[in-house]
């Protein structure tokens, strides 16, 4: 039976240790760091995720805001928005819940943030310098999904990965964070990687992910990655999150892409879902927070 990793309580443990760094720098005479979220439109799996990372600001001592712009809001509009908290001194993160709606187009939005204030790691730039092994904001998921790796001692040099899915901000940083260079300063997990996606066919999915010692689901389709697709032993990360009616209760519950249950009797570690990868998504966004204003009062200093 594998080991159920309990990505709900290391995270409360990463967010006390924020609280205590930001209680520290604020001590030496800094600002209280500041986040502010966007939303545009009403969406309310958006709302909720927003709420959740407004609470853990308050947890760790982040001030935040979250402006709620109206679905007829224009991209120049939301663009202007942008621009102003780039600009504002007391701002120092800043994040636009993502999806944006379809007359917004994403890939601009995430670019118009300030390099320094991104939070989440979108900009073309943050990705950029993941890329190339270089420090930056790296996008929360991927993020959490390593300190997980780390905290419980999975071996990565060198074993071999599977990342499902290839979306830009959770896979590809996911796939780059598994497989670069550990002695570069992106400290990454020198493993193996192969990424697969929705051309895979099933039975090379299958294929690749018995052969792996990690793998790490982002794909949105429930009971996608099977028992007979295990490796015994294997490390399983699910990052995805489905809403489906439970069919002995007829209420929605949340599941991931891993058929939870039967996986969990070869795997050697598996995630669940909800309380694996969600809340260290949260930490690691309060991580990132702390990260982009300790660097902005330190350019403010020396300028
Ligand atoms: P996305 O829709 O951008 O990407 C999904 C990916 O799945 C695509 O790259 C596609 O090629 C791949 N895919 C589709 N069908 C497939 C198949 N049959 N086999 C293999 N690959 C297939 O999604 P995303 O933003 O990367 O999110 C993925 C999932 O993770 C969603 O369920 C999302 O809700 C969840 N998510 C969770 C967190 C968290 O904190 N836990 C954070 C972000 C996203």
């Amino acid at each position: 039976m594998a080991q159920i990793i309990d990505g709900k309580s290391i995270a409360a443990n990463t967010r006390r240790q924020l609280a205590s760094e930001l209680k520290e720098l604020v001590a030496a005479g800094h600002p209280v760091p500041h986040l502010t979220a966007v939303i545009v439109g009403k969406d309310p799996a958006s709302e909720k995720y927003v709420q959740n990372k407004m609470t853990a600001c308050r947890e760790v001592g982040i001030s935040s805001e979250t402006k709620v712009l109206p679905e007829s809001t224009t991209q120049e509009e939301l663009l202007q928005v942008i621009a102003e908290l780039n600009q504002d001194q007391r701002v120092t993160g800043v994040l636009v819940q993502l999806p944006v709606p379809e007359h917004i187009n994403e890939r601009t939005i995430c670019n118009a943030v300030d390099v320094n204030k991104d939070v989440d790691g979108f900009n073309e730039l943050n990705i950029g310098r993941l890329a190339l092994d270089m420090d930056g904001i790296v996008p929360a998921t991927p993020l959490g999904v390593k300190l997980l790796l780390e905290h419980l001692n999975i071996e990565t040099r060198g074993r071999n990965a599977v990342v499902v899915g290839r979306s830009k901000n959770v896979s590809l940083p996911m796939a780059i964070l598994l497989h670069a260079d550990g002695k570069y300063a992106t400290q990454a997990l020198d493993a193996t990687v192969t990424i697969c996606h929705r051309y895979t066919p099933p039975k090379e999915l299958a294929r690749y992910c018995r052969q792996a010692d990690i793998i790490v689901v982002a794909v949105g389709k429930p009971g996608l990655i099977t028992k007979d697709m295990v490796k015994p032993g294997a490390c399983v990360i699910d990052v995805g999150i489905n809403r489906i009616k439970d069919e002995k209760t007829g209420k929605f519950k949340l599941v991931g892409d891993v058929d939870f249950e039967e996986v969990r009797q070869v795997a050697g570690h598996i995630t669940p879902v909800p309380g694996g990868v969600g809340p260290m998504t949260v930490a690691m966004l309060m991580h990132n927070t702390l990260k982009a204003a300790k660097k902005q009062f330190c350019e403010r200093k020396s300028s």
